[in-house]
């Protein structure tokens, strides 16, 4: 018997139980992980980059309190900033949102990118908005092993097995069981299950819109150096930023069905995606691929944000889910509202509620502007 079964040891997973055996010392914790290798985890796989740069305030609210968490660990923060390029009403508009709720960016004309970008093509391009601080990128590894070490010293304890299915009745889930027949009674579940999500919220009989989807990342070299390079997000749709000697960049895929098989898509930088970067870099004209991998986004494809809390089909199975290319900046915040909710039945920090199934249950999709690939 366990108080909280947690299904998925990822970033997610691992937050949710740092968290609950943070504020509850006492309580009795379960990850229950099938991979511990996690060799197909998107929190292995990811690009581990912060942007307070959302159009919804709960976004940039979790973003912000990524990073203040990110420095609290000692988690290596690289504070480059995300430059978006665009249409200047769009920038403008998302700008005022991202101000009300605290995020520091500037808004900066074409010869203003120019002069701090001097090796950006700007000809196309009305207004750019810059992170100043909060923004850029961090060690993603770090952070989720961080986050997995200090929950099982709080005392939670991590189980190797895969959960196959759940018992219930009367709204409430009473127990876990795994692929090897055995069992776990427990108080409370959670889905923490990434890409795999869904199917393990079809076993509890609820259907989820999460859907794996692969995205590749290109590790690339260049020649010529760009200076106080940050993460360009570009109108057409793919970004880059610097990785130690080299770049990483990614764009939309080709092909964007599910559950494709973790290969890179190799034809995806020849077939286009080099032709905009050397647009927007004349510099880039000279890229080589060093390498390329391949991870799943957890594509909420309702509205591309995470689901986080209760299906009121049953009260005490919660979703952590369909964070869509951002879960890694968002870990921190979803985990301590996971807890919240577990512990005391309400968000007490940042409220979350925007984020919970109603708006699913409702046909009401949160719509995110700052979508990215
Ligand atoms: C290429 C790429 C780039 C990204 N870039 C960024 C970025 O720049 N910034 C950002 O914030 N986010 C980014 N993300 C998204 C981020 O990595 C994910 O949102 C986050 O890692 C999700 O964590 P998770 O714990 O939910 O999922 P995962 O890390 O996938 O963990 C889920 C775990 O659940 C386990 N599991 C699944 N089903 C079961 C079961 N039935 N029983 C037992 N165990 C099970 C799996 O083995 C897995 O280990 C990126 C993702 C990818 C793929």
């Amino acid at each position: 018997m366990t108080d909280v079964a947690i299904v998925g040891a990822g970033v997610i997973g691992a937050s949710v139980a740092y968290w609950l055996t943070r504020m509850a010392p006492s309580l009795s914790v379960t990850l229950i992980e099938r991979d511990r290798s996690f060799s197909q985890a998107s929190s292995s796989l990811s690009a581990s980059s912060i942007r307070q740069q959302f159009s919804s305030p709960v976004n940039i609210r979790m973003s912000l309190f990524g990073a203040q968490f990110l420095r609290e660990m000692g988690i290596a923060l690289e504070e480059h900033g995300y430059l978006y390029l665009g249409n200047a009403d769009a920038l403008k508009a998302v700008h005022e949102v991202q101000e009300q709720n605290g995020a520091d960016v500037a808004l900066l004309g074409p010869d203003e990118i120019k002069a701090r970008f001097p090796w950006l093509n700007v000809d196309d391009i009305e207004l750019g908005a810059l992170g100043l601080s909060g923004e850029g990128w961090f060690d993603g590894a770090a952070l989720h092993s961080a986050l997995l070490q200090k929950a099982c010293v709080q005392g939670a304890k991590l189980v190797q097995g895969s959960v196959v299915g759940f018992e219930r009745s009367n709204a409430r889930v009473h127990g876990v069981t795994l692929a090897d027949g055995a069992r776990i009674a427990c108080s409370h579940a959670v889905n923490a299950a990434g890409p795999w999500a869904r199917s393990l919220a079809a076993a509890a009989g609820i259907t989820l819109p999460v859907h794996a989807r692969r995205r590749t990342v290109f590790v690339l070299s260049c020649p010529q150096k760009l200076a106080a390079c940050p993460l360009v997000v570009d109108p057409s749709n793919f970004w880059f930023r610097p990785e130690g000697a080299h770049f990483i960049a990614g764009a939309e895929p080709r092909i964007d069905s599910d559950d494709l098989p973790l290969e890179p898509d190799y034809a995806e930088f020849d077939e286009g995606l080099w032709t905009r970067m050397a647009r927007r870099v004349p510099a880039f004209e000279a890229l080589r691929v060093e390498r390329a991998w391949a991870g799943y986004y957890e594509m909420n494809l309702f509205d591309h944000n995470a689901v986080i809390g209760a299906h009121p089909a049953l009260q005490n199975l919660w979703f952590a889910n369909g964070f869509s290319g951002h879960g890694m900046q968002h870990a921190a915040a979803a985990g301590r509202g996971i807890a919240e909710l577990i512990l005391y039945g309400a968000f007490r920090t940042l409220d979350l509620a925007p984020l919970g199934f109603a708006r699913l249950l409702e046909g009401r999709p949160l719509r995110e502007a700052n979508v990215i690939g």
